[in-house]
């Protein structure tokens, strides 16, 4: 055996025994539809419905087996003796017409053709395999008949009830019983026993209503309608299984009746009882089939809907957050698990009551306002507040609260989702406490620095009145020198006031004053300011100003301090330096980022490396009177520019201080605080 034929064998046999199948099951159908006496035509058609539940269980590829297997039945099985060859192809044809084209139509139409899932599938397959196909189909066969005298219009009756029957009755319940999935595993005992009764019923009810046995007109007419409640028995308890099912007993008796010539209709012309049981059937038929899959529908609905209440109800039970919903009135009608926790009742001792009661008496009428103004005014709203906890402890917790409109407009309920916030409330008092210690270290932080930045204006002046004092004594004081000294002590004066005006509206306010400043000015004030303090020191003081007027949005006073801070420590780190290159240079420039940036730059010893990386914090330094604020205030200054400062040692001797603004001028407006 070659290996494409050993492959291929286990979907050949996969193949052939559903076609065996199929081709007795035909084969039974057909003998019998043909052994039929009493009417020119079957009452039921049953072979194509046999042929059609084929179709729809197989794959198109496999649909040409299925579609030619007939044939040789049809020719060899029971034909009725003088039926012409042409009228038995022409029937064939038609039949396998009929059954492709149903098929065709189901597969298109449904997701699933072999299961009849709902009122819309129930319609299309009725559309489509019962009226459509057969309806066309009678057409052709009518006219085949016609061609052996047979009249049209009556020709077309019998022929479409007949395959219409079939389909109706015999397809779904063909696909129900013996291919939808096994059903029968999960069977209980008591739907078991329920069902048996209700076979044991439809039994009876089938055998009175078509035995033949009473033949009171009276008796026919009340029994003839023994077996309908049977049939919404099963419509209602068994769904579309059962009342297919339910269906092909009750037609099995009419069928036999009609055969044996018994039955309620016995005595009028066969053709005309014939067509009575046809329309009896297919009434009843279309509407058990459709109440049952209406039932079907129904269930399945109520069971997806349970299904995903209980999956709402389990996510909602499994979150931390407590959540409720309630009357105007407080009566709860809705709690979660976390809620019945944190109360520590259960579901059935809180819904339906009033949590107003659950609640401290203290907070009580203010949860009450709450309600009334939220129901008055329907809005989302968050609340926070302090609340007592049932063991007795305090706690803080949000809730966000929203109304729930019914369809008239009124609110009809009011939802609550709370969760427990005292953690972050700790958290956050534990930040305001923070920010309140940085705030009072850094009110020292400038206490200090008054002392810093007012200590050189007050030996300026110290200095020039012993000057006076001294000239004056020598008597060598002429005006015009004591009124320069004056003047460099109103100077210095007013530079210390200066300071301690800003150092007092810092404490008072603390935020920026933003502004446009131009940097190349500011630079030149500061220089000017310490001229003469440089003078003393035996220091240079030099300018290297950007050409370009180098403007941004910043507060003047605070980036004058920090310049002033850099110069004048600039002077002090040389003051160990040979005098003659003492020389300090304030220098102005635009990155390229757009940023300005201010440099001063000194010639003194330099910054050690074990200064660096502790440079700008605040207390540090290396100086004997030093406070160690003037850098960290400095970098205070410059972050809440949004700019920076970096300090790096020069190529040469000494340091250079990198002031930097961002180009777009840091902070706008009012600005944070320093
Ligand atoms: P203080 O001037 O009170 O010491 P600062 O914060 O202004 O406080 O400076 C901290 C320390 O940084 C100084 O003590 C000094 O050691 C060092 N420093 C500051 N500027 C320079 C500089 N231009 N050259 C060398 N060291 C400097």
């Amino acid at each position: 055996m070659n290996p494409a034929s050993r492959e291929s064998s286990p979907s050949v046999s996969g193949a052939l025994l559903p076609l065996l199948v199929f081709g007795l099951a035909f084969t039974a159908a057909y003998a019998f539809a043909m052994s039929f006496t009493s009417a020119a035509a079957a009452p039921l058609w049953f072979p194509d419905s046999i042929l059609l539940c084929a179709l729809l269980l197989n794959r198109p590829r496999r649909w040409p087996l299925y579609l030619l297997a007939p044939l040789p039945i049809r020719l060899l099985v029971a034909v009725a003796p003088g039926t012409p060859l042409w009228f038995l192809l022409a029937t064939y044809a038609n039949d396998t017409v009929k059954a492709l084209l149903a098929a065709v139509l189901l597969r298109l139409a449904l997701k699933n053709p072999r299961r009849l899932n709902g009122v819309q599938d129930l319609s299309q397959f009725v559309a489509a395999a019962v009226f459509f196909a057969p309806g066309l189909s009678a057409l052709a066969g009518a006219a085949t008949r016609a061609g052996l005298g047979s009249p049209f219009w009556p020709s077309w009756r019998q022929w479409f009830l007949g395959d219409a029957l079939a389909n109706l009755v015999l397809t779904p319940a063909i696909l129900s019983w013996f291919f939808a999935g096994d059903w029968w595993r999960r069977v209980g005992m008591r739907r078991l026993a329920e069902g048996a009764v209700l076979a044991l019923g439809l039994v009876g009810a089938g055998w009175l209503a078509f035995d033949g046995h009473l033949q009171t007109p009276y008796d026919l007419l009340v029994l003839f309608y023994a077996p309908v409640p049977f049939l919404l028995w099963a419509a209602l308890r068994f769904g579309l299984r059962g009342a297919s099912g339910a269906l092909c007993v009750i037609t099995s008796f009419a069928i036999e009746a009609a055969e044996h010539h018994r039955g309620p209709y016995f005595g009028q012309h066969p053709e005309l009882s014939i067509l009575s049981l046809q329309l009896f059937l297919m009434v009843i038929g279309l509407s058990v089939l459709f109440l049952a899959v209406m039932v079907e529908e129904r269930d399945r609905n109520a069971r997806s809907l349970h299904d995903a209440e209980r999956r709402y109800r389990e996510i909602l039970d499994s979150q931390t957050d407590l959540v409720c919903r309630y009357l105007p009135d407080t009566t709860l009608t809705f709690v979660n698990g976390a809620y019945c926790r944190y109360f520590g009742r259960s579901r059935e001792q809180l819904v339906g009551h009033r949590f107003l009661e659950l609640l401290p008496e203290s907070a009580r009428a203010a949860k009450r306002r709450e309600i009334a103004e939220l129901a008055a005014n329907p809005r989302l709203e968050v609340v926070e507040h302090r609340v007592e906890r049932p063991d007795g402890s305090e706690a803080w917790q949000q809730w966000i609260n929203d109304a729930v409109i019914g369809p008239d407009g009124r609110v009809v309920e009011l939802q609550g989702i709370g969760r427990d916030i005292t953690d972050r409330k700790r958290a956050e008092e534990a930040r305001e406490m923070l920010a309140l210690a940085s705030r009072l270290a850094l009110v020292g932080e400038i206490t200090a620095s008054i002392a810093h930045e007012i200590n050189q204006p007050l030996g300026a002046i110290l200095f020039n009145a012993e000057a006076a004092e001294m000239g004056l004594a020598a008597g060598s004081l002429d005006p015009g020198e004591l009124r320069r000294i004056l003047e460099d002590i109103r100077k210095d004066d007013l530079r210390a006031s200066e300071v301690i005006r800003r150092v007092r509206s810092l404490l008072r306010a603390r935020s920026l004053e933003m502004q446009e400043v131009d940097v190349n000015r500011l630079a030149a004030d500061v220089v000017d300011m310490v001229g003469a303090d440089a003078s003393r020191r035996g220091v240079t003081l030099r300018t290297e100003l950007d050409p370009e007027p180098a403007v941004v949005h910043a507060d003047r006073i605070h980036v004058q301090q920090a310049l002033l801070n850099l110069v004048v420590n600039g002077m002090d780190a040389m003051a160990g330096t040979e005098a003659a290159k003492r020389c300090l240079t304030v220098a102005t420039s635009r990155n390229p980022d757009g940023a300005v940036e201010i440099a001063v730059r000194d010639v003194g010893p330099g910054l050690e490396p074990d200064v660096l990386p502790r440079l700008f914090d605040s207390f540090f330094t290396t100086k004997k009177q030093g406070m160690g604020l003037g850098l960290s205030l400095c970098r205070s200054i410059a972050e809440a520019h949004g700019g920076s400062i970096v300090a790096e040692n020069n190529d040469g001797a000494g340091a250079t201080f990198r002031f930097r603004i961002p180009g777009n001028g840091g902070v706008r407006g009012a600005g944070p605080r320093v």
